[in-house]
């Protein structure tokens, strides 16, 4: 692991006093239309820094919560085993360290790495996920692994009625089908969101935030864009509803900055990730 010269926007240079920590995972070595997310931390980082510190939805700034930025995971390139690999035993150290695990993609397989960590200190651990697409295919063109099977990877060891999806509109008829016995499936919007807080309270709570359940309208830098997403203030009211649980680790993925030209969708996505410090670190 080597620092970069550049860390995220408000981060400490404290590891120890840090109650979560910030680690790029730059691979997308099964991105199934689009390559690019492995630019995805990096240039978040640089780019944070045309975003303020506070928040005022929240009346809460970075410089009032601890968390730290490690830099970048050295992932190889086209070895998808030896990447979840490496994303399960960086999470495992945090975890070691009894600090929250925050990853940036880096393209959504990854997250599994990190849920295989966190199941292993958390096995009632519930997963609330958001995304255009269902990822739940069992294979994509016969791999196991694939941003499209992220999430029935997960079930397969997580178990039914553990995975909370919301603003799905794109995947197979099979993967709709197999959300109606084995996950809770909220299609097109998150305004289920409200509904399952009552089930959840105490529970750990892993939160994946594919980016790309935005609309392209305001995230066209995604790798596998899908009209008739959500917009900034709906992931971002979500978000804010989820403050308060029992939350163990999160990630952001599939920003793939240089498909849009005027980097704003890094700036959503950081934007995006300030929020996301803000509620859910203490
Ligand atoms: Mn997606
Ligand atoms: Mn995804």
């Amino acid at each position: 692991m080597k620092e970069n010269s550049l860390s995220f926007l408000g981060s400490t240079k404290n590891f120890q006093q840090a109650q979560g920590v910030i680690f790029g995972a730059p691979f997308d070595g099964t991105t199934s239309f689009r390559a690019g997310a492995r630019f995805a931390p990096a240039n978040m980082r640089e780019n944070s820094y045309g975003i303020e510190t506070y928040s005022p939805y929240q009346k809460r700034d970075l410089e009032e919560i601890q968390f730290f930025d490690a830099g970048d995971l050295e992932i190889p390139f086209g070895n998808p085993e030896k990447a979840l690999d490496l994303v399960e035993n960086f999470t495992q150290k945090i975890l070691d360290h009894k600090k929250i695990p925050i990853m940036l993609g880096g393209e959504h397989l990854l997250t599994l790495g990190s849920v295989r960590a966190l199941f292993k200190h958390y096995p009632n651990l519930h997963v609330i996920h958001f995304d255009a697409h269902a990822d739940l295919r069992d294979n994509y063109l016969g791999e196991v692994l694939s941003h499209a099977t992220v999430m029935k990877r997960i079930l397969d060891f997580l178990g039914n009625h553990k995975i909370y999806q919301f603003g799905i509109r794109s995947g197979e008829k099979e993967e709709f089908t197999l959300a109606k016995t084995c996950t809770f499936l909220n299609p097109f919007n998150l305004k289920g969101i409200g509904k399952i807080l009552p089930q959840i309270q105490n529970i750990p709570l892993y939160i994946t935030i594919d980016l790309d359940v935005l609309d392209p309208s305001i995230f066209s830098g995604t790798g596998t864009p899908e009209p008739g997403g959500v917009f900034y203030h709906e992931l971002q009211d979500a978000i804010m509803q989820l403050k308060g649980l029992n939350i163990v680790g999160f990630d952001l993925c599939e920003l793939s900055p240089h498909y849009d030209s005027s980097g704003v969708s890094t700036l959503v996505a950081c934007k995006v990730l300030r929020e996301c410090l803000l509620s859910f670190l203490k």
